[in-house]
């Protein structure tokens, strides 16, 4: 007869020792540049995670000075992909990335967006794609739910830079929302004179307060700046996830004063 207490107590005397050895599962680079004025590297894996929070419900009508982008209907503000019309919608499609018509600089920008409910892929892979300001500068879309990957690369990253403060994320499959303030940056005689400035509500949840930008988002490299035209359209990612985004629209930041 085999004792099974025993079975136990053996298998916990020849595990626990591996389990305290087993290595965390490596979710970013250490062989990166670092980047200026902080101890870590770019998409640095031992950069800590941002703590989790719950979201509530925030709102989300375009207010009546809203530039609407995209309502569900048509996809007449945009050009590049075509993505998908699904379910009022629009849909990554493996068709490349998608542009505004318009050209932006500082702008009040809303939009919901949504990664697949069946996963597949981790890390960068499961549910990537991204919200280029000015076509350049990208707040990072990803499904950041129970899904290590880099600090710097999850859901409300200035990628590359400096994550979200926390992780407001929901779970796969469910609309989640970014509520964004944008200072495009400013150049005098092709040198930068101000850096570009966001402010990021993930889900209502401010992840992202008045954040400079060191650059044009880069992979594996510290960004940096070069200098380009006072607007610029906003860009959607094709990273080859079906992403769909919904209820897009932007305000000027300069036709809102008095
Ligand atoms: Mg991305």
């Amino acid at each position: 007869m085999i004792r099974m207490d025993l079975v136990a107590a053996l298998g916990t005397c020849v595990l626990l020792p591996w389990l305290q050895d087993a290595p965390a599962p490596r979710v970013g680079y250490d062989d990166t540049p670092f980047l200026p004025g902080t101890s870590w590297r770019v998409h640095d894996g031992e950069r800590p995670q941002p703590r989790v929070v719950q979201p509530g419900t925030p709102s989300s009508a375009p207010p009546s000075d809203a530039i609407v982008l995209f309502d569900g209907d048509d996809l007449d503000a945009w050009e590049g992909g075509p993505w998908r019309l699904v379910d009022g919608a629009m849909e990554v499609a493996g068709t490349g990335d998608v542009s505004t018509r318009e050209a932006f600089g500082d702008v009040q920008l809303h939009l919901e967006w949504r990664t697949p409910e069946v996963l597949e892929g981790e890390g960068q892979g499961r549910g990537n794609s991204g919200v280029f300001l000015m076509d350049r500068y990208e707040i990072q879309v990803l499904d950041s739910h129970e899904n290590p990957t880099y600090a710097d690369g999850q859901a409300g990253a200035l990628y590359g830079q400096h994550p979200p403060d926390v992780n407001a994320s929901r779970a796969p499959g469910a609309w989640q929302s970014y509520d964004v303030v944008f200072e495009a940056p400013r150049f005098e005689a092709g040198v930068l004179t101000r850096p570009a400035r966001a402010t990021v509500f993930h889900n209502g949840v401010l992840v992202q307060h008045a954040r400079e930008l060191l650059g044009a988002t880069a992979h594996k490299q510290v960004a940096a700046y070069a200098p380009h035209e006072p607007e610029a359209p906003l860009r959607l990612q094709d990273h080859g996830n079906p992403v769909r985004f919904r209820n897009i629209w932007v305000r000027r930041l300069d036709a809102a004063g008095p």
